[in-house]
């Protein structure tokens, strides 16, 4: 999977900032841009955070470009509704020479393997056979895999990135969207450190888990060692 930051709000944190300044003052917006300094904008954001006033970061957005990712997680991804996507169409693009992906637990089992491979050759050869036929490339997609490789872009606003982050940086969310969600955290950080900073699964960052019976446990360790300090 390849995963890149293509386009985001320049000087976002300055931006978040300036529009919660703007809430409490009888500045011009010109003036208050003019008087934030850097400690200042950390300052506002960090609060905003700790308040839980997430508007001002509505403002912000980031858009990243996903390459190789399996039509198993880009359904799961799909689900945020808080975004925008565009994602290569079946419809349109013919299929006979996809890609796919191999979860780690079948690619690390040789015989396995073999045989999820031999399962993608009986796919493609399927689908030609229809396209072959004449079947339209929207019906012979019935045929594909869920390990099929897609290619997608995405768009969120920082305050619909953060909650997406807390949902699927978590353990519970399954490995392929997980690495996905770590990769854009470490590309959402370092293009605006502010509004991402402290950002993750809640265990980590609030030192709270939601999950109940269905937990993974970490938050046991991560609350033993705060104890310790
Ligand atoms: C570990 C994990 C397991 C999952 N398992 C399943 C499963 O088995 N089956 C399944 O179907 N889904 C499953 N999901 C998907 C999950 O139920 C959500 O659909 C998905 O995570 C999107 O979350 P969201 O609705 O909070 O996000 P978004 O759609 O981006 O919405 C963000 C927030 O906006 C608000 N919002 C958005 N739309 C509405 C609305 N119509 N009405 C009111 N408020 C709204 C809510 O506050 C919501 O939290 C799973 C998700 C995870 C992380």
């Amino acid at each position: 999977m390849k995963v890149r930051l293509l386009q985001f709000t320049p000087e976002a944190d300055k931006t978040v900032a300036m529009a919660a300044r703007l809430c409490y003052s009888a500045s011009t917006t010109t003036a208050l841009e003019e008087s934030l300094d850097e400690a200042e904008v950390a300052r506002l954001v960090r609060m905003l955070r700790r308040l839980g006033h997430l508007s001002p970061f509505e403002h912000a957005s980031f858009t990243i470009a996903i390459e190789g990712l399996s039509r198993t997680a880009s359904h799961q991804l799909v689900r945020s509704r808080i975004a925008s996507y565009s994602q290569q169409s079946q419809r349109y693009i013919d299929q006979l020479g996809f890609d796919y992906v191999i979860p780690p637990s079948v690619e690390s089992e040789a015989k396995l393997k073999a045989r999820f491979l031999a399962h993608m050759d009986v796919s493609r050869d399927l689908y030609e056979s229809l396209r072959d036929a004449g079947v339209p490339k929207e019906d012979a997609r019935f045929v594909l895999p869920q390990a099929v490789a897609s290619n997608l872009v995405m768009s969120k606003n920082a305050r619909a990135w953060l909650e997406w982050l807390e949902l699927r940086t978590c353990t519970r969310s399954q490995w392929e969207i997980r690495e996905l969600a770590n990769r854009t955290l470490s590309l959402l950080q370092s293009a605006s450190p502010y509004l991402f900073e402290n950002a993750g699964p809640p265990c980590v960052t609030q030192h709270v888990c939601r999950e109940g019976h269905l937990s993974c446990g970490r938050i046991d360790t991560i609350r033993s060692e705060n104890a310790c300090e």
